[in-house]
């Protein structure tokens, strides 16, 4: 019998999640058990929950979190145990058409075995009680007090930054703040757009602060969320709900459009709003998702001037580079990530944390592990 622990199992779309005590299969040689210590609730778990994204079940959702390596393989590297972790959930070959490139987000093993839910080599770590193998959403399943990721998926950061600060920048942070800095997009003094301020695009406010931009117009439909904007450095905010963003755009920027917008609020109206507000020859770049079998509609007039459109899932992420410096710079005091946490929960408040962040009364809740 291996390591039995608790975690939150979701059987089916639509349906709470039941914690459950399942057990770990035995680790392979590049694996790294982690003690998990904090775990952030992500949209992409909520579209798992209400079956707009589809993976099979039982699975163990939970793709944000932080944790300590309690085990490490004889054959992963780059890691230790005892290091303090931030997790990815961008494993990558290394050596395939893609990798080649330099798109690990487009490795094809990692998009080939992602949809099958399990780890990175086709198989699961962990059963139910009754010994049905149990799936791993995006490699990880980190709903859990342990799980098992490969080497390349469990980042060392420093010590010196909590954990219920450190899960965040293994998916909101670094797809927020890494859009805005490692893209290239934003030049000093440039105007930038962040449509949608939940962890994301609050994460993308600050990388375009990080990256030297001159006006920051940051929108939402929640004016809480656009105070907590302001605060971490945007200049202007824009309540969708009242005003247009891309005549707001127009106004900023004596007519001309704004020079890089970025969407991260994952709906068809700030999709087909995105493009209205670029200026010719300006940077879009689309973060949000939605149902993937739903259309977005674009007036052609906002597309038909050169523009440069570009979707991007997780801000151009290099973990191993980036994770380290979103912690330090947070330790730093430049990077902002108190008051992306509206709760902290325990596991058995998960199904409530997921309907309050379906209600937007959250940026992120945590779930805290003892
Ligand atoms: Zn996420
Ligand atoms: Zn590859």
């Amino acid at each position: 019998m291996g390591l039995s622990y608790k975690a939150a199992v979701l059987h089916a779309a639509q349906t709470p999640m039941a914690i459950e005590t399942v057990t770990l299969a035995e680790l392979k040689p590049a694996d790294v058990l982690v003690k998990i210590r904090a775990a952030g609730l992500c949209h992409t778990d909520l579209e798992v929950i209400e079956g707009s994204l589809r993976y099979p079940m039982p699975i163990v959702l939970g793709h944000e979190a932080a944790g300590i390596a309690e085990q490490v393989g004889p054959a992963a590297r780059g890691v230790k145990v005892g290091d303090h972790v931030v997790l990815s959930w961008n494993p990558h070959c290394g050596h395939c058409f893609y990798c080649d490139r330099d798109a690990p987000i487009l490795c094809e093993q990692y998009l080939g075995e992602g949809p099958k839910a399990v780890a990175f080599d086709g198989e699961s770590r962990a059963r139910l009680a009754d010994g049905r193998p149990l799936r791993q959403l995006m490699f990880l399943g980190a709903f859990g007090e342990y799980c098992v990721v490969s080497d390349q998926q469990a980042i060392p950061v420093p010590k010196e930054i909590p954990f219920d600060r450190a899960c965040l920048i293994g998916c909101g942070v670094m797809t927020g703040a890494g859009t805005a800095l490692n893209l290239g997009a934003i030049a000093h003094g440039d105007t930038v757009m962040v449509i949608g301020c939940g962890a994301v695009g609050l994460a993308a406010v600050q990388g375009a602060r990080l990256a030297g931009a001159g006006v920051i117009i940051a929108v939402d439909i929640d004016p809480a969320k656009l105070t907590l904007a302001a605060k971490m450095g945007a200049t202007l905010g824009i309540d969708a709900s009242k005003d247009d963003p891309a005549d707001a755009g127009r106004r900023a920027t004596g007519g001309r459009g704004v020079d890089v917008v970025i969407e991260a609020a994952g709906s068809a109206a700030a999709f087909r709003v995105s493009p209205e507000a670029v200026r010719p020859g300006g940077h879009l770049i689309w973060l949000g998702k939605i149902d993937v079998n739903k259309d977005v509609a674009f007036r052609w007039g906002s597309l038909m001037q050169e523009k440069r459109i570009r979707r991007v899932s997780y801000g151009n992420a290099r973990p191993r580079r980036d994770f380290p410096l979103l912690a330090r710079a947070f330790l730093d005091g430049e990077l902002m990530l108190d008051d992306l946490i509206s709760r902290r929960i325990t596991l058995g408040e998960i199904n409530e944390g997921f309907s309050a962040l379906k209600r937007g009364e959250t940026i992120r809740s945590v779930i805290i592990f003892d």
